[in-house]
Parts: structure tokens; C-alpha cells; sequence
């Protein structure tokens, strides 16, 4: 019974996904990304929320494997894209020209099977271009395990995204494979330190290691760094302290709607 539960639960959920992309109940929320330094906005992270009729707020992990099964996943990071490009190009806007050449920068989640099939690389560095919206506004986050995959054409196409200027970020770094081979073959940009670690560096001298050796040896290879989930102001201290160059989570904001993340950027 338990089994059919799960079942019936995600057809009832991938059947309403399907229309939710019509009825247009996906949203694009906002993270801000601060630079540890100074405080200031610099970048954010687009989070998908399904802001269902009846249900409310359904969180990511929920749907994107379901989205994911149902081959809906290229049409909404379509959509992810266009909304990540409008946003960027709104904030180069209102800042005017004195911030153009230090635009937000909007960084954007992309699986390793949205990397399997289409031609996002071309459509999205077009788009970009004929936008008049520098790619470097743009950054998008992987995680290791498309890295470790062995098919020529994702790695093809990771590198055109790069060539083009399209920044890159790996995500949820140190809880994978970590097998650093990789960093010495692909051009990242940056590395987000997961947040268990930043969440265990208070208390546990293990994680506070961790935490530094990451950032250290990002640095020696020219990699900047993004700590995730900062929630405490201790925690801000001891990723000051270490060195870290980027911040996210709770202390600074929630993610938040598109209108709220432009009047935080621009107050
Ligand atoms: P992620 O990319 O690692 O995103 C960070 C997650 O941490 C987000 O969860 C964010 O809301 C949460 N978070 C941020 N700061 C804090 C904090 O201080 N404390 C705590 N406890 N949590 C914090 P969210 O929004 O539920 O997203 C979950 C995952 O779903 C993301 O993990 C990402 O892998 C995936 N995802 C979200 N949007 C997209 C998308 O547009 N496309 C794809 N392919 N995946 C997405
Ligand atoms: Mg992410
Ligand atoms: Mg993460």
C-alpha cells in the first residue's frame, strides 16, 4: 500500500506539473550572493519554486526529479534561462551605466541531464548576445557528477559555455566523489562549499578543516569561493577568517521573489 501511495502520488504530481508549466504556477526565487568582504550583493542563485493552487509552495527537490522523468526538464531550465537573462538585464539597467562593468551577477542550476540532449549552448550564448547582456552576468552552477560522466558531447558543451564567457560554478563541492582530477581539466570558476560544512564548523574542528583546505586549495588553482547556508554570524566570522570570497544563505536573506531581490539590490 505504501508503495502504491508513492506511485499514485507522483503520476497525480507529474500529470499537474504538465499543466502547472501552462498555467504558468512556476517562479523564479532569488537568492542573494554577497561578496564576504564588503557585504554587497554580487551575485544570486535562481531557485525554482512550484507555487501550487491548492498545495502551496512545492520545493525543487520535490519536482524536478518528476519533471526530470517526464522529459519536461529542458522546457522549464528554457524557462529558468529567460527569466535569469531578464533579470540580469533589468538590473544592468536601473543600476545604469557607472555598474555596467560590475553587473549582478545571476547564477543559474542546470542537471547533468539537461546537459544530455538539445543545444542550450548555442541558443542561450545567442540569446545573450542579441540581448546586448554580457555572459559573464550569467553563471551556471553543476555539480561533480556530470563532471564524472563520460560523455564527450556534455564536456563539449560545458566548454562552449565557458569559451562564450558564461561563467562556471561547481556545486554542493566536498559531499560528492571529490575527485580533483577534474578541477585541473575544467575551467571552474568557482566552488560552493556544501553547507553541512558550514553548518558543522562551529562545533566540529573536522568541518572547520575541511572548510579551510577547500578554500586554500580553490585559491591556488584560481578558483573564488562561494560558502552555502551561512546562518550564524559565527559562521560568517570563522569563513572571513578562512578566507572564503562569497556567501550565501539565511544571515544575508532567503531567497526571495524577483521584485524583492531588484529593491534589495537597488535600495
Ligand atoms: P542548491 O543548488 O544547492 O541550492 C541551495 C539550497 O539551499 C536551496 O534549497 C536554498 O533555498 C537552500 N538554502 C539557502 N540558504 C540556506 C540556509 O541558510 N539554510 C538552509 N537550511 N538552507 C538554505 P532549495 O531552493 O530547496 O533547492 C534545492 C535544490 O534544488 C537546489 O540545491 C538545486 O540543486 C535544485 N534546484 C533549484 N532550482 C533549480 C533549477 O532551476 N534547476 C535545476 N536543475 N535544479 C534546481
Ligand atoms: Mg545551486
Ligand atoms: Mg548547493
Amino acid at each position: 500500500p505504501e508503495m502504491q501511495r508513492s506511485v499514485t502520488e507522483r503520476m497525480s504530481l507529474g500529470n499537474e506539473l504538465r499543466r502547472a508549466v501552462e498555467r504558468q504556477e512556476l517562479e523564479l526565487h532569488y537568492q542573494p550572493i554577497v561578496d564576504l568582504a564588503n557585504g554587497h550583493i554580487t551575485k544570486a542563485e535562481t531557485l525554482l519554486r512550484w507555487n501550487h493552487p491548492e498545495r502551496g509552495y512545492i520545493g525543487p527537490d520535490k519536482f524536478i526529479p518528476v519533471a526530470e522523468d517526464l522529459g519536461l526538464m529542458s522546457k522549464i531550465g528554457d524557462w529558468v534561462f529567460y527569466q535569469a537573462a531578464a533579470m540580469a538585464k533589468n538590473l544592468m539597467e536601473k543600476r545604469g551605466p557607472d555598474l555596467r562593468d560590475n553587473p549582478v551577477q545571476i547564477t543559474i542550476n542546470k542537471s547533468p541531464r539537461q546537459f544530455f540532449t538539445g543545444n542550450t549552448h548555442e541558443t542561450w550564448v545567442g540569446y545573450l548576445h542579441q540581448q546586448g547582456i554580457p555572459c559573464e552576468s550569467i553563471c551556471i552552477e553543476i555539480t561533480e557528477s556530470l563532471l564524472m560522466n563520460d560523455r564527450p558531447e556534455v564536456l563539449q558543451k560545458l566548454l562552449k559555455f565557458h569559451e562564450a564567457g558564461i561563467q562556471l560554478s561547481l556545486d554542493d563541492f566536498g559531499i560528492g566523489y571529490s575527485a580533483m582530477g577534474y578541477l585541473k581539466h575544467f575551467d571552474i570558476d568557482y566552488l560552493k562549499i556544501d553547507s553541512s560544512f558550514v553548518r558543522g564548523m562551529e562545533r566540529e574542528p573536522s568541518d572547520h578543516a575541511i572548510v579551510e583546505a577547500i578554500i586554500v586549495m580553490a585559491h591556488k588553482l584560481n578558483i573564488k569561493v562561494v560558502a552555502e547556508g551561512i546562518e550564524t554570524e559565527q559562521q560568517r566570522a570563522l569563513l572571513i577568517e578562512a578566507g572564503c570570497d562569497y556567501g550565501q544563505g539565511y544571515l544575508f536573506s532567503r531567497p526571495v521573489p524577483g521584485n524583492q531581490f531588484i529593491d534589495l539590490v537597488i535600495r
